[in-house]
């Protein structure tokens, strides 16, 4: 109970802190920022109320309001956080949202968060300290003209010789140079100034203290004063896809792995949540029946982990298989297995249908396939041929999903989309304002139900695996 002051960090959703997610995931209200990181919003339970509180053109929130709201939730019995970003206390106003609520005699606790002065410089090869070079860093507003003009001693800190570090300094960064130079630092001081840092928009912009007040700048920046400025290490904005944008389709309860190897080589990934997994026409009656008679069965063949999921939430455990062999199309599908402790004893060498039935036994007894209620016949006729019985079961539907506006728009700008199965081809376009010059897909059933769609299709997976098609696509758009 009570409210949670949190710092989101500086905008890569990985700067969270452990303490940060934890108060998320149990969170019934978030009071979130414009420079916390929408995505984290995800982290709190759906059922959670999510305000934005932050400056918006047009409508800021008073701060009196934002301390109420605070206090209000929380004598309401809320479990309260107020997610703000970098560290709550870093010109935050964190500090006047604890002194309200101190006063309040509401309980609260401070999360702190990685600060922009810090990471921003750091995501852009800058250490702010290094030895030889500087040995302290002042973090200084440059906000306001009054800051500007009156409350910061400009020249004590040109002479103080350490890492200046501006926030919040756009607008008066002519202003502050001269403030700087006046106070005795030399007009060649190296000046790195980052935009959007941490995040895949960051630009870092090289200039000299005399040239800062002409150099293109666009809020939210952090500008570094002093020789740490003039160290190159960059890292983050020379990653294979830096700076592309790539758009991957999945189904919102997929674990999205391809999002996560795409980020790690730097590109700016739009999640597109094309399917979502739901109940079968007859509400899982067939399947529970198929569950209480698994042992029956001589093999059990899964062709996805949505399948194996969806099975296994009606056994008690692993044991109900009794001697049922068990194949997997596709190395999630093991995966999936696997975390129920059962290892297949047939995974075929490619992840398609076909190679499953090449590899299949010819046999005389029944086989059961648990799968999504609309798919191609090519498993069950091809087993039938080689003398099984076939019992079909409807595990699960996949139905389309509707992707927000914003989602749409973003998608709209991209370099390449990623298909990862032929309805979110179909998904996709139903949808897509435009398509993007790059497609990539998982595989040659995917590949040809684009081409059908009209596509032209520039990357098929070597293997059917996440890891093979972004392997691909980063060959494609980073050569
Ligand atoms: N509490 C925050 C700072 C809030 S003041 C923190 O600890 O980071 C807002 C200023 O922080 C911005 O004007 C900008 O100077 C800086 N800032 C925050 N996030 C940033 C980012 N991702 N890239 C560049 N500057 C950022």
């Amino acid at each position: 109970m009570g409210v949670a002051l949190v710092g989101a960090g500086p905008g890569d959703p990985g700067l969270l802190t452990v303490r940060g997610a934890e108060l998320l995931a149990a969170a019934d209200v978030v009071l979130y920022d414009s420079l916390a990181e929408e995505s984290l919003l995800d982290l709190a339970p759906p059922r959670a109320e999510r305000r934005f509180v932050g400056k918006r053109p047009g409508a800021p929130m008073p701060q009196d309001e934002i301390n109420a709201l605070l206090i209000a939730h929380a004598r309401a019995g809320r479990r309260v956080v107020r997610l703000k970003g970098g560290d709550p206390f870093v010109f935050g106003r964190g500090g006047e949202e604890a002194e309200a609520l101190a006063a309040a005699g509401v309980a609260f606790e401070v999360v702190p968060g990685v600060t922009s002065a810090v990471a921003v410089p750091a995501y852009a090869g800058i250490p702010v300290t290094h030895r030889g070079v500087s040995t302290s860093f002042t973090v200084v507003t440059g906000h306001s003209r009054h800051a500007v003009d009156a409350e910061t001693n400009w020249e004590a800190l040109a002479q103080a010789g350490g890492t200046i570090v501006v926030l919040m300094g756009v607008a008066h960064r002519g202003e502050i140079a001269k403030r700087l130079m006046a106070g005795g630092l030399p007009p060649d001081t190296p000046v790195a100034a980052v935009c959007w840092g941490t995040r895949p928009e960051q630009r870092t912009a090289r200039t000299t203290l005399e040239a800062l007040g002409g150099t293109e700048l666009e809020p939210p920046a952090v500008i570094v004063i002093g020789a740490v400025a003039g160290l190159d290490l960059t890292w983050y904005e020379s990653r294979p896809l830096f700076g592309r944008r790539v758009v991957v389709t999945r189904a919102r309860e997929q674990a999205s792995e391809a999002a996560a190897l795409l980020r790690e080589i730097g590109a700016d990934v739009v999640e597109l949540p094309m399917i979502e997994i739901a109940e079968p026409a007859d509400g899982g009656a067939a399947l529970r029946d198929a569950a209480g008679r698994l042992g029956s069965f001589d093999w059990v063949v899964f062709t996805s982990a949505n399948a194996v999921e969806r099975l296994f939430a009606c056994l008690r455990d692993a044991r109900a298989l009794g001697t049922a062999r068990v194949a997997a199309v596709g190395t999630k599908t093991a995966e999936a297995l696997a975390r129920h402790g059962v290892v297949a004893d047939l995974v075929p060498p490619q992840f398609v249908a076909e190679a499953l039935l090449d590899a299949f036994p010819a046999g005389t007894g029944t086989v059961l396939l648990p799968r999504a209620a609309v798919a191609r016949d090519v498993l069950p006729d091809g087993l039938r041929a080689k003398g099984w019985r076939v019992e079909v079961v409807d595990a699960y539907r996949t139905v389309p999903a509707q992707p927000s506006g914003q989602e749409l728009e973003r998608a709209g700008g991209a370099d390449a989309v990623m298909f990862s199965s032929s309805s979110t081809v179909t998904n996709f376009l139903a949808v897509a304002e435009r398509v993007p010059p790059v497609v990539a897909c998982i595989g040659p059933v995917t590949a040809r139900a684009a081409e059908a769609a009209g596509l032209r299709v520039d990357v098929v997976a070597e293997e059917s695996t996440v890891r093979s098609l972004v392997d691909g696509l980063a060959r494609r758009l980073g050569g």
